[in-house]
């Protein structure tokens, strides 16, 4: 279904509507038409949304500002864009027939193959065309005396519902830092939450990249290996925990299948949604060395469990975090050849998970490649943003990084 600057599609009340309430394209700015439900987005939440409006029989409009489904896939295209969560962990639950047919290919799914999950979940029951696409929402407000929300796209038209379901994510918004001079700024720049859907072909180019969160952390490895230069630009040095991702054998999808309705339940019930939870046992009542066996046996594992699905106490008592966090830093210290670079990623003035846990595939290994170089911005905060590059610096040194033509904004 593809949009209109100004038609929008109504889903019908199921069966039991009249004729004349049934799917109408209603043409015109500020033409008001009255739904139970009004749906924004269409990422997991919104089509989840839609497709239970669906079974409870309600009438709905839906809208999305992007060209199609996927939400957070749809937008966050970068190099190395993927989920930290295992995927047959991060997928709907709300139907067996999906679980058994839908086959991920990894451990942890790129975006590419979660938006081609989304799509098929779209498919598979009917809900693109539920969507009107390409249209943004600009205002909703809630009016009490008929207990009535009024819902207005960008181009004017207005809907009325009972319930308005915001489905609109927690990380859709891409926050485009407010560095001074961006504006004149005369080569590209990019933001991952908005990136080209065409791509960006880094060869040969000096790239710069603003921030070392988890998206930094998972696109910095994939440029840097295709780029000329790469200058990466950190201010909160990240803890980071190796993703050790990989292709799901035949076996291992079979077993995955065959168990799936387990792993949910462990799921529905863990701290933190995940096929693990923390255990009974204690980092500080293990004697040191046999600490460090099992810390190294888990990050051999790869993914959350390492912290997540370990002590009980290393979230909760800080010398046990501590202790995690000091093996965390000796990995760094280990992956990292120069000294001097590695002292500058490894982390502290923070308990190691209080801050979102990136997983990360040669992050810190990266820094040894003889084109990535680490700006400190804690030492040289960026001053501005001019024609050709960042200039950062303190008085009474200042240094100037060059780009032509390539900057990044994760
Ligand atoms: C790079 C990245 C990696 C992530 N990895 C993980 C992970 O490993 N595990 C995990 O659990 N979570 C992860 N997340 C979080 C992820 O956002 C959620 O898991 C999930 O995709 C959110 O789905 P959603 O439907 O709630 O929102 P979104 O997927 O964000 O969808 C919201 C949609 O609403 C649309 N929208 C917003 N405002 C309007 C408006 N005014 N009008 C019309 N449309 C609007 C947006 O365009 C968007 O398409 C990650 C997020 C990012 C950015």
């Amino acid at each position: 279904m593809n949009s209109t600057a100004n038609t929008f599609l109504l889903r019908p009340r199921s069966a039991h509507l009249s004729s004349t309430e049934t799917n109408h394209a209603i043409a015109g700015p500020g033409v008001a038409a009255t739904v139970d439900a009004v749906v924004i987005g269409a990422g997991f939440a919104g089509l989840y949304a839609t497709y239970r409006l669906r079974q409870l029989g309600l009438s709905y409009a839906a809208f999305e500002q992007g060209a199609g489904v996927g939400g957070t896939w749809y937008w966050n295209r970068y190099p190395g864009a993927g989920s930290d969560s295992e995927s047959w962990v991060y997928s709907y639950t709300f139907s067996e027939e999906l679980a058994q047919a839908w086959t991920w290919s990894c451990r942890f799914p790129g975006q590419a193959e979660i938006r081609r999950y989304l799509e098929h979940v779209a498919e598979r029951f009917d809900l693109r065309a539920a969507f009107q696409f390409n249209t943004r929402i600009t205002r909703a407000s809630y009016e009490e005396a008929s207990a009535r929300w009024r819902v207005v796209t960008e181009q004017g038209v207005e809907v009325c519902a009972r319930y308005l379901i915001t489905a609109v994510g927690c990380l859709s918004a891409a926050q485009v830092p407010s560095i001074p001079g961006l504006e004149q700024f005369k080569a590209s720049w990019y933001h991952t939450g908005q990136w080209p859907h065409e791509g960006v072909d880094f060869t040969g180019l000096r790239v710069g990249v603003v921030g070392t969160g988890s998206s930094g952390i998972q696109c910095i490895p994939v440029i840097a290996q295709q780029c000329a230069h790469l200058t990466v630009f950190q201010r909160t040095p990240n803890f980071s925990i190796p993703a050790r991702n990989a292709p799901l054998s035949a076996a291992r999808v079979g077993e995955l299948k065959r168990k799936i309705k387990q792993i949910r339940e462990t799921c529905r019930w863990s701290t933190i949604g995940q096929p693990y939870d923390w255990q009974d046992a204690q980092a500080l009542k293990l004697d040191p060395e046999a600490l460090q066996e099992r810390f190294e046996a888990d990050w051999q594992k790869g993914g959350f469990e390492w912290l997540f699905g370990s002590f009980r106490d290393l979230l909760a008592d800080p010398r046990a975090n501590a202790l995690a966090a000091n093996f965390v830093r000796e990995k760094i210290r280990s992956a990292v050849t120069d000294p001097a670079v590695a002292r500058k990623l490894i982390p502290s003035g923070y308990p190691i998970g209080t801050k979102r846990l990136p997983l990360d595939a040669n992050y810190f290994e990266t820094f040894n490649r003889d084109n990535v170089e680490l700006v400190d911005l804690r030492e040289t905060p960026i001053e501005e943003i001019t024609a050709a590059g960042i200039r950062t610096g303190c008085k009474p040194m200042r240094s100037m990084h060059w780009f032509s033509p390539r900057v990044l904004m994760p």
